[in-house]
């Protein structure tokens, strides 16, 4: 790490100390940025690491709701406005019981570089809450939403920042969400994206993180002549990201043998086909059940209670639950198993010590903030279509992610070899979206 990265991390350290999550994706970024620092005094000079590290904003709230037997609850509430160099505020709402200010901070840093490589027009933010929607009605859903929107409404708006998804936050409690926004604001707008296709949502918006992931993994094949085809993938969690990245690797002729959930993984060495894919599905996202009943329904498949996938053998992996769900041990795993691609769905999913072994073994690892950007990026194509009050059809925005996820590809490994560092991804990632946001910063003065 350079000198000046180094002042950095220190004071990142030193001011958040009860962040560990965030203090780790500033210095994955930071470890990464040496050589442009070193070509490039400018950044120094006009302390844009300094300036990077602050939130341009943090918005924290209490949310108080009333629960089926009539007791009052309070959760907090967050919003991190964290870049607007080159967009406004864009990035998901977590509802979750381990979500607190240095979760989303590290979430909503990531997302500033995340969304530069995205080649659109957008900041990055985070939200989110503690609150857990397991086990909840939906009439409860309904008015947490209700009630962290009659705060959040202050601070967001379809120039300013706008919200979308992440997990525990999908088509239900975006529906809320919107329907209490546009009730208090008095306005039809694309402030929050992620809605139902019938009331301004865009095509393959549910589907984008999944599919851009899964086309991100076929670009890392692609330049080695190869291809998922036949592949055997194990694939963590069981929501969105997990569901779709399923869905797309079987239509390009892959295997995905597992699933996840935060109690155990599904091991199924049939696969799991279209159809089986429907009953998860329709388990997860409406019968909102646990991941260990599709044994019951598949019973050649097996559930492993209290373990992650990591141990069963696969060519590629995609890590799709939650932050740091694969550490040293099961990178090493993974690689003595003969696992040689790893494209993370989720973000931040591998600690340090497993990214250093992927880099180090040298096999093809897409970081999350790279590999999960079809999301926002097909959230980025939402605004677009509610700005010119028009729906783009489904093959249009399929088209457009998979072009995005190529041109996502294409620049990072450009720049990891301009930077001397040919498929290291991890840092073709951080500098090419640094670069971007830098000078922005340096364009619009200090501010
Ligand atoms: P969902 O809520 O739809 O699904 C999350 C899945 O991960 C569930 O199966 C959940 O299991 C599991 N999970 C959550 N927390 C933990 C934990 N602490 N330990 C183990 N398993 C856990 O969320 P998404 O699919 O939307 O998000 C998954 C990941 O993808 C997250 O890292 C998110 O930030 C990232 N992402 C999502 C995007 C999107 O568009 N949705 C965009 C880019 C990235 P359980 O039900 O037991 O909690």
């Amino acid at each position: 790490m350079s000198s000046y990265a180094s002042r950095i991390m220190d004071l990142v350290v030193k001011r958040n100390p009860a962040e560990p999550e965030f203090a780790q994706a500033v210095k994955e970024v930071l470890d990464s940025l040496g050589p442009v620092l070193e070509r490039h005094p400018k950044y120094e000079k006009h302390l844009i690491l300094e300036r990077l590290i602050e939130p341009e904003r943090v918005v924290m709230f209490r949310v108080p709701w009333t629960d089926e037997q009539g007791n009052d609850r309070i959760n907090r509430g967050f919003r991190i406005e964290f870049n607007s160099a080159i967009g406004p505020y864009k990035g998901g709402l977590r509802f979750h019981p381990t979500v607190h200010l240095g979760v989303l901070k590290f979430l909503a840093f990531e997302q500033i570089f995340k969304n530069a490589l995205t080649t659109l027009p957008m900041g990055g933010g985070k939200g989110g809450s503690d609150f857990d929607p397991k086990g909840k009605s939906d009439v409860e859903v309904m008015r947490f939403c209700q009630s962290f929107m009659t705060e959040l409404q202050r601070y967001i708006g379809d120039n300013v920042d706008v919200p979308a998804g992440d997990i525990g936050v999908g088509g239900r409690e975006i529906g809320f969400l919107f329907g209490q926004y546009k009730r208090i604001r008095n306005e039809f707008s694309g402030a929050i994206t992620g809605k139902g296709f019938n009331w301004g949502g865009s095509y393959i918006r549910p589907e984008a993180t999944g599919y851009g992931a899964t086309y991100f993994a076929q670009n890392m094949l692609e330049s080695r002549g190869d291809s998922l085809q036949g592949k055997i993938c194990t694939v963590s969690g069981s929501g969105n990201v997990a569901q779709y990245t399923v869905e797309k690797v079987t239509q390009l002729g892959g295997k995905c043998v597992s699933l996840s959930d935060s109690n155990g993984t599904i091991y199924d060495p049939d696969g799991i086909s279209e159809e089986k894919l429907h009953y998860v599905m329709e388990l997860k996202n409406v019968r909102r059940g646990r991941i260990r009943e599709y044994v019951e329904a598949f019973p050649t498949a097996v559930y492993k209670e209290g373990v992650r996938p990591w141990g069963i053998r696969c060519d590629c992996a995609f890590p799709s639950a939650t932050q740091n769900e694969i550490n040293g041990e099961d990178a090493k795993m993974l690689l003595d198993n003969g696992c040689f691609v790893v494209t993370e769905g989720a973000n931040m999913p591998t600690d340090p010590d497993g990214v250093r072994l992927f880099l180090e073994r040298k096999i093809l690892y897409g970081p999350g903030k790279a590999a999960n950007a079809g999301g926002v990026a097909v959230s980025g194509l939402e605004m677009a279509q509610n700005a010119q009050h028009i729906y783009w059809p489904r093959e249009e925005v399929d088209r457009r992610l998979q072009e995005i996820m190529r041109a996502i590809y294409t620049s990072v490994s450009d720049t990891a070899k301009e930077y001397g560092c040919p498929g290291n991804l991890v840092m073709g990632a951080n500098i090419t979206g640094f670069v971007k946001v830098a000078n922005a910063m340096l364009d619009q003065g200090l501010v």
